[in-house]
């Protein structure tokens, strides 16, 4: 999908001139030390070239890191009030360019403006709002040690903070790392994932007018590239990743063999648990309207926390599973522009390819049951990666399919017979991102809940993170909490004991 660029004056087939966005580093709007561009396409409109932007490399991480560090003794000085103001400066810039922020997010990553890129622009702003407000939190404590000592702590920033994006929902992912990291004092370098960076160069170009020059810095390029060289950069005092779990262990392992701090937020294959009497006349619905939304199929199922495995019991299951497919059959596919799509396109060839791989290495699963084929769904005269919500019934939670994240849409329904046998279920995978629950019993509910190895367990709802809550992986899913404030504490401060002896 994109095409490396050594020539800045490369142009259009029409002649029209490609969009230029650079980097931000220490202040300044750079090209990369290369001089080399890639070019990004809009999913949802194939060949439709939105812009180019640096292929940054390790002598541009480099200049940022040397940018972020210059900044850090000005910024972690400052009283907590002037970091919370400019984060409350950025928010309200923010929110005055939201649908900017959310229209772009569409074109960028072929998420639907109305179902996902709306509500994600929204979300940035509240996380902006909500860490402004606890700037005053990352404080230390006294000890009551006697009146001649002073024995007190400080939580001090780590430093330099590289924070690592996905294409996903970018502007949210960046929310959970930008305004934490930054009121606790420390400064940050931002990789934009290749496949969409636009809207956190967009996201910057506005943040950057309330910071002074080098706390924020932005790279754009490739993961092998620009952001192997943050990982191993030894100015890089913490990586805060989120993506992939295999790329999260190679990054790991090389952050962990300079001791750096590290958080991992990674994949996950997160199960639905319906219960029987979720599937009442009078509950059917809610609980099918949660599970599409929990399996997050509007994001084209491109979410780490979709509940992708349907457990669901046997009792109910053709019913849970026929109102599934209705529901998810009419979703509305189209351009993620237009106010009446529900679900856009998925971002690459590439990862469409993947997810086609994975449909027929199901459908070639003896005793499988193709339920709904999101294939046939694709809408006509647009050329994306369109594909729709697909559902294989009569699934063994032993498959690929069952096993693996597919990270695109599509639903496996796997049946059970008794509570036990649900939680084993879900707990045999090697993720433990996410999970939901479906059942008004308490006791069903919570001793579930409180069984299952997932660091996040909805009950009979399937939304997204609110703002504050903890959030993040058991198991391969991850390492860490960012997200809420106890998350931001442990992962952007560390603590420094002080003893002193009075008189
Ligand atoms: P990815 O792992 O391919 O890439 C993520 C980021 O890492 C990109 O910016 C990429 O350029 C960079 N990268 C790649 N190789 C690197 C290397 N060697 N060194 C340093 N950086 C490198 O993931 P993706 O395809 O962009 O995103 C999808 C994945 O992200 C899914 O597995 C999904 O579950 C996960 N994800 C997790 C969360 C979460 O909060 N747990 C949220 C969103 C996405």
């Amino acid at each position: 999908m994109k095409n490396e660029l050594a020539d800045s004056s490369r142009r259009e087939a029409g002649g029209t001139a490609i969009p230029e966005r650079r980097m931000l580093i220490g202040g300044a709007w750079v090209a990369s030390a290369s001089g080399a561009w890639t070019e990004i396409e809009s999913p949802g409109r194939r060949g439709t070239v939105l812009a180019r932007v640096p292929r940054g490399s390790a002598e541009d991480a480099d200049r940022a890191v040397a940018a972020a560090r210059a900044a850090l003794p000005g910024w972690r000085a400052l009283h907590f009030k002037e970091r919370q103001r400019a984060l409350l400066r950025i928010a309200d810039a923010l929110e005055a360019r939201a649908e900017e922020l959310a229209r772009l997010t569409a074109l960028d990553t072929g998420n639907a403006l109305r179902t996902q890129a709306r509500p994600e622009s929204q979300a940035l702003v509240a996380l902006f709002r909500y860490f402004a407000g606890v700037a005053g939190e990352f404080k230390g404590t006294v000890l009551p040690a006697g009146d001649d000592q002073l024995q007190y702590t400080r939580r001090e920033p780590l430093g330099v903070v590289a924070g690592i994006l996905p294409w996903n929902s970018p502007l949210n992912i960046a929310g959970m790392k930008m305004p934490a990291a930054l009121a606790a004092g420390n400064t940050l370098i931002l990789k934009a994932a290749e496949d969409a960076p636009l809207t956190i160069l967009e996201l910057a170009a506005i943040a950057s007018d309330h910071l002074p020059p080098g706390v924020l810095n932005v790279v754009t390029g490739y993961g092998e590239e620009v952001g192997e060289a943050l990982v191993s950069h030894p100015g890089v005092d913490k990586v805060s990743f989120t993506g992939s779990t295999e790329v999260g262990r190679h990054v790991a392992a090389i952050a962990g063999r300079r001791l750096a701090h590290l958080s991992l937020e990674l994949g996950g294959k997160s199960p639905n648990i319906v219960f029987p009497d979720a599937a009442a006349p009078d509950r059917i619905d809610a609980t099918v309207d949660g599970i599409l939304l929990a399996m997050r199929f509007t994001r084209q199922g491109q979410s780490c926390t979709a509940g992708s495995r349907l457990l669901v019991h046997a009792d109910v299951y053709d019913r849970v599973v026929a109102a599934v497919v209705e529901k998810a059959r009419a979703l509305r596919l189209g351009d993620p522009l237009d106010e009446a799509t529900d679900m856009g396109s998925i971002i690459s060839q590439k990862q469409y390819d993947a997810v086609l791989e994975y449909v027929a290495d199901g459908k070639a699963q003896r005793g499988v049951r193709l339920a709904l084929d999101g294939s046939a769904l694709a809408p006509a005269g647009l050329d994306g990666f369109y594909m729709g919500p697909t559902v294989f019934a009569g699934v063994d939670n032993a498959w690929r399919i069952a096993r693996e994240e597919i990270f695109g849409p599509v639903l496996v329904a796997i049946p059970w017979r008794t509570r036990e046998e649900a939680i084993a279920m879900a707990n045999d995978s090697h993720y433990g991102l996410a999970a939901y629950v479906w059942t008004r019993n308490i006791n069903d509910a919570l001793d579930t809940a409180h069984r299952i190895d997932s660091g996040w367990v909805q009950i009979n709802q399937g939304g997204g993170q609110v703002v504050g809550q903890s959030y993040g992986g058991y198991k391969a899913s991850g390492i860490g909490r960012e997200f809420s404030l106890e998350g931001a504490l442990e992962s952007f401060t560390q603590i420094k004991q002080i003893n002193v002896k009075i008189g």
